[in-house]
Formats: structure tokens, C-alpha cells, sequence
């Protein structure tokens, strides 16, 4: 099946006189008619046990995502940070360390630099545009993952992911790209190497801005029997001495995630918000041809405008990633653009609040047109130096185009630039 296909017909396939659409299988628990059932599940989880791990209706939207990226299985999780951090904690514990590069999310910067260090994990950051020789120097002998975003959100950099992949795997270690921006739609991290894929499903693929929730697919092309880690490889105790690569061939990561981690920490959605995603998933396809239609004209239109500094989106000929979005994107660079007013941050707020269509909101990738300050907003808590690290400039508005008519967003975006 190609994409648009996969996005309706994948995970749920409807039985005999059976529901034509998935059903919400809202209980958080399952029944058996043997204590031996049970516990053999404890052994093997084939089936579902309880709802703080697995459901069925969430477990159809996993295996939609899992096919659309090419991947061996995938665990939704409650938000897309949760996603993140499950991502890494799969990989790495106390006295550990990660490689990410700066141009990521300015949440996952402050996951990665204040909350993971608290918990011993030490987070290198890097510069993707560096030299491999200079990126390699980051890695140490306890380095486990080396970590990056397809396309960052706001600086919206686009990422070589096989030259990431190389540095990568040259240090025995996975190389996790957050996928958000681009979706599978758009890119399929693991074609270019990647081996773990996470995504804020809060975005793009649910759309319309009804649901947090977050992703992590497993390509299973990694090999865990490289030495690097042992709690792949050696018994697990507390899961009475399972070993995940023995057990659980090339799905050893997403069942290690999911057996050890979703187990302790519960971050895992409910059926209702599942149904939802996989609403948004059905048309993502669809979609996303729009918002990269859209995407497109409004860069152009900001890149003709005087009243404008500087544009930053993929899609222009003029744009530094230019080139990388037309190998990993296919020349789609989504529907959010950057922009830097002339006449700095007061500038852009009156911008901002002079659109009349666009709304103000904490949110990007939604059907409806959106815009941000990212430096007073999601990107507050980070440093002078982040900021500069993240791609963030104090003038920079994220501008998230939506489905509405082109010529409604750009009339909308005239007015407003006109009372500047
Ligand atoms: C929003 C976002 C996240 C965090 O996702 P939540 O669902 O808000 O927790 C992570 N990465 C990227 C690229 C994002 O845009």
C-alpha cells in the first residue's frame, strides 16, 4: 500500500460483519478464564493486559504509524515529550550520556540540558551543520544515542539525517530523529539510516489541535548485540530474567520501552484520544499536501515584502536548507514558516496582534492558520545562548499555515503588515 492508503486501511482491519470504523475499546482492563492465562502473559505480553501499557484501539493507531514509517512496531505515548524522554531513558541511565544537535525543540533542549541532567544523563550538544570530525569529538565511551529533529521546530533547519546516521553508527550507538515537522508523509527518517523515530502526533498528524500525544517507532534494523548495551542482552530482573534481544528479536527496543518503561511510568494515552488520532492520521496525506501548497506561497509572499527581514522556509530557492529539503522532503517543506519583521520584537508583536484570521495560540501544525513568538513563548525558559543554539531570533515569528483559502491567509497577513 502507498501512503494515502496505509493512512485509512492500516492497523484495523474490520471483520467478518464486524465495526467499519476501529472501535474505542475504553476499558482499562482485560478478562481471562485461568489464572495460568495471566500469567503466562506475564511471560510473553501477546495479548492485552491492562491499560497503563497497551489497548487495542490505541494499539491499531501504533501499528498505522509503525507501517507508515517502515518500521518493525511502535508505543503512542501521552505527549510528545513523553515520547522523547521514553526514547532516551530506553537507552540511557544515570551516568550515561547523549549527543543531540541544538536546532531541536525548545522543550526537548530543556528536557535534555536541566531534567535529564538532574537524573545523571549527561546531554552534549552539537552543531548538525558541523564537520562529522567535530560532531564525532562529542562522543564519548558512555555516549548511547545521538539524537535530531527532521525539520526543527521554529528554526526549521532541515537535518542531513544520513551523514547523522553515519557519525551515528560509527560510534556504536542509534541515531533518534524527532519526525514531527516533516511526518512519514513528507520524510521517512529510516530510509536515510535513522534507526528510532519519535514524534509529537500533537501536531501534523492529529491536526486539529484535539489531543496531546506522542509516538515512538523502532526501524529494527539496530543491532543491540554490539556491546554497548547490556540491558538488551543480559536478563532483565524485573522482568523476571527476560532478555529483550533473545525474546523479542529485531522488536527488542518498543518491547524493552514498553515491558520496562511504560509499565513504571504510565504515560500512555487513552483509547478516546487514540480514536481521535487516528481521525487526523486518515487524511494526514491529504493534508499535508496543502500545508506545503500553502506553506509555499506564504513564504513567497513574505520573501517579496519589504516590510520583512528575513524568511526562513525550506521551500525557497534562497533558503540555506534548500538543498536538503529537496533529498529528504521531496521539495515539501510543510506548512510552517519563519520570519523576522524589520523593527525587531515590538514589531512582531503588533504584527501578530493585528492578524484578524490567524489566531495567537501556544500551537503549530494545525489545520487552522496559527502564529508564536517563540521567544517569549515556548522558547522563554532557554538562555541568550540557547535561543542563539536553537535557531531562535528575539524577532522570530513561527507562522503556521493552515488549510484555510491561500488567498484568505495572505489578504489576512496584507492588512496586518500594512499597519506596521
Ligand atoms: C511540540 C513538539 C514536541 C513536544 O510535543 P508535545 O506533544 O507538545 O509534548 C516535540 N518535538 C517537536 C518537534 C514538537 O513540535
Amino acid at each position: 500500500m502507498r501512503d494515502e492508503t496505509k493512512c485509512l486501511h492500516s492497523g484495523y482491519t474490520p471483520e467478518n460483519g464486524g465495526p467499519g470504523v476501529m472501535p474505542i475499546v475504553q476499558s482499562t482492563t482485560y478478562r481471562f478464564d485461568s489464572t495460568e492465562h495471566i500469567g503466562d502473559l506475564f511471560n510473553k505480553p501477546t495479548e492485552y493486559m491492562y491499560s497503563r501499557f497497551a489497548n487495542p484501539t490505541v494499539d491499531a493507531v501504533e501499528k498505522k504509524i509503525a507501517d507508515l514509517e517502515g518500521g518493525v512496531g511502535a508505543m503512542c505515548t501521552s505527549s510528545g515529550q513523553a515520547a522523547s524522554l521514553l526514547s532516551v531513558l530506553n537507552l540511557c541511565s544515570a551516568g550515561d550520556s547523549l549527543v543531540s544537535t541544538g536546532t531541536i525543540y525548545g522543550g526537548t533542549v530543556n528536557l535534555f540540558a536541566v531534567t535529564l541532567k538532574k537524573l545523571g544523563i549527561e546531554c552534549i550538544f552539537v552543531d548538525a551543520d558541523d564537520t562529522p570530525e567535530n560532531i564525532s569529538n562529542a562522543f564519548k565511551p558512555n555516549t548511547k544515542a545521538f539524537f535530531c529533529e527532521t525539520v526543527a521546530n521554529p528554526a526549521l533547519d532541515v537535518c542531513d539525517i544520513s551523514k547523522l546516521a553515519e557519525i551515528a553508527h560509527a560510534h556504536k550507538v542509534p541515531l533518534i530523529v524527532d519526525n514531527t515537522f516533516a511526518t512519514p508523509i513528507l520524510c521517512k527518517p529510516f530510509d536515510f539510516g535513522a534507526d528510532i523515530v519519535v514524534h509529537s502526533t500533537s501536531k501534523y498528524m492529529d491536526g486539529h489541535a484535539l489531543q496531546c500525544g506522542g509516538v515512538i517507532v523502532d526501524s529494527g534494523k539496530f543491532d543491540w548485540c554490539n556491546g554497548n548495551y547490556p540491558e538488551f542482552t543480559e536478563p532483565d530482573e524485573s522482568y523476571h530474567g527476560i532478555v529483550y534481544t533473545e525474546e523479542f528479536g529485531n522488536q527488542a527496543y518498543i518491547v524493552k520501552a514498553r515491558m520496562q518503561l511504560m509499565r513504571d511510568f504510565g504515560c500512555y494515552p487513552a483509547a478516546h484520544s487514540a480514536f481521535l488520532l487516528n481521525l487526523g492520521l486518515e487524511t494526514l496525506a491529504v493534508r499535508m499536501e496543502r500545508y506545503c501548497e500553502n506553506g509555499q506561497k506564504v513564504a513567497e509572499y513574505f520573501e517579496a515584502s519589504d516590510k520583512i527581514e528575513s524568511v526562513h522556509y525550506a521551500g525557497l530557492k534562497s533558503d540555506k536548507f534548500y538543498d536538503l529539503c529537496q533529498k529528504y522532503l521531496g521539495g515539501k517543506a510543510s506548512g510552517v514558516v519563519s520570519i523576522v519583521i524589520k523593527g525587531g520584537k515590538q514589531a512582531a508583536i503588533k504584527f501578530m496582534d493585528g492578524l484578524k484570521l490567524a489566531s495567537n495560540e501556544v500551537h503549530v501544525a494545525d489545520i487552522r492558520t496559527c502564529v508564536l513568538h517563540p521567544a517569549s513563548a515556548t522558547h522563554r525558559q532557554l538562555t541568550d545562548e540557547q535561543l542563539v543554539a536553537a535557531g531562535v531570533n528575539p524577532g522570530m515569528i513561527r507562522f503556521s499555515v493552515g488549510l484555510e483559502n491561500i488567498e484568505d491567509i495572505i489578504e489576512d497577513i496584507e492588512q496586518s503588515l500594512s499597519k506596521i
